[in-house]
């Protein structure tokens, strides 16, 4: 049989269906790329975190049809929108995830062994989220937490450094509340493999143990790199949310990472135009972001989610007032983002190499900096540069030949 994959959404979602190919490969069958005809399967794994992600995926489902070949569509969208699914055509297999194994006949992997098309692998430590947050859906399509025990993480870990990986991203879907503490996890990983980087996906404010921050900062082989979905500098609009903490909490966060290390970059996901959202309440998120110690925000326009709570609310800002405040969020990230390239300018930094040009290449930095270097490199090594210029949003780096601190 061949087939196809196409992946969208989160860094779950990508490891998912790194699983799901390893299955399908190791049972005999061929893969091919997507945009092309000729695959008996295209299977679409969707993310549906916004009305955005469900139209996209619409859009595969009509793109593959045209293609021929059976379409099948899995991922959040189908366990939480199956009828939306259905009614661009009959002819659409929706599958949920935990059936994939079964319709292909084959048994799905524990574990992967390499990660297609990636310089970086994702290690799911974690799945499901209990929260309920007022306008997410994750829950519903993701359901209660589960823990990925420590050996086989550490399993996983090792067998991608042996393939080669020099970065691991631990990853989930709300990792803050993996059982025992997500700390005790990374010093295990830490202890029982010599993967050279260890990355954390996004974190929730509340479950940053100190443990963490600490082995963050001090840990040689941990990426200097923390994301925080903040998504709003006012009180009033966390409570709506539903987020079990307030601006003050996170600013005070900020801090104490900050005093065990100025080198870690913080990132933070941010909503714009949620119901409530008046001029002042989102002035006063901007000044809060503004004046607080984050390295880039991840802005997204609030997109209600039908089953939710905050689907119901009522007082969204009207569409054109929701883009210009998300533009001048974004301006605002521009502005966060050269400002800590400049703090980080004249350092000596490991980048992995994501991408090679003639001449040159691209790569990121422990603490998130994409930064292009002259010479020659091969994807997925770990390659010593001085930071020493920045030319409008491109940073750039003179490539090393020894290693010494900043
Ligand atoms: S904690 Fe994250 S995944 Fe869980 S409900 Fe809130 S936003 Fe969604």
């Amino acid at each position: 049989m061949r087939f196809a994959i196409s992946t969208s959404g989160c860094k779950v979602n990508q490891y998912e269906s790194q699983c799901l190919r390893e299955g399908l490969l190791s049972a005999g069958h061929t893969e091919q790329p997507f945009s092309e005809p000729g695959a008996d399967w295209y299977i679409i794994n969707t993310c549906t975190v916004t009305h955005r992600s469900d139209a996209d995926a619409r859009n595969l489902m009509r793109r593959a049809l045209r293609l021929g070949g059976r379409v099948a569509v899995t991922g959040c969208q189908a366990v939480v929108y199956p009828e939306d699914i259905r009614a661009v055509s009959e002819e659409v297999v929706v599958v949920r995830p935990e059936r994939l194994g079964g319709v292909f006949g084959i048994t799905l992997p524990q574990a992967i062994s390499t990660f297609d098309g990636h310089s970086r692998a994702f290690v799911k430590v974690q799945q499901g989220c209990d929260m309920f947050c007022s306008y997410c859906i994750v829950p519903h399509a993701r359901g209660k937490p589960e823990t990925r025990p420590g050996e086989k993480v550490v399993a996983e870990v090792n067998a991608l450094a042996d393939a080669g990986y020099a970065e691991v991203v631990l990853t989930g879907i709300n990792i803050g509340l993996y059982e025992g503490g997500l700390a005790l996890l990374v010093e295990k990983v830490l202890s029982e493999t010599s993967i050279p980087r260890i990355r954390i996906s996004s974190l929730e404010p509340w479950t940053v143990e100190e443990r963490l921050i600490a082995l963050v900062a001090d840990e040689p082989r941990m990426c200097k790199h923390l994301h925080l979905p903040l998504q709003h500098g006012s009180d009033v609009l966390l409570k709506a949310m539903g987020r079990p903490y307030t601006a003050g909490y996170f600013r005070s966060l900020l801090e104490r990472i900050a005093s065990r290390s100025e080198d870690i970059a913080v990132g933070a996901d941010v909503i714009v135009g949620f119901p409530g959202e008046d001029r002042a309440l989102f002035e006063e998120s901007r000044s809060f972001i503004r004046d607080i110690k984050v390295a880039y925000l991840h802005v997204f326009p609030f997109s209600p989610r039908p089953g939710t709570p905050a689907a119901r609310m009522d007082g969204r800002p009207g569409d054109e007032e929701v883009r210009v405040r998300a533009r001048r969020l974004r301006d605002l990230s521009r502005e966060k983002r050269q400002s800590f390239a400049r703090f980080r300018m004249g350092c000596e930094e490991d980048l992995l190499v994501t991408r090679v040009c003639p001449g040159s290449f691209f790569g990121v930095t422990s603490n998130y900096l994409t930064v292009q270097a002259k010479g020659a490199a091969t994807e997925g090594d770990i390659v010593r540069v001085r930071l020493s210029e920045m030319d409008g949003n491109t940073l750039r780096g003179e490539t090393l030949e020894q290693h010494a601190d900043c």
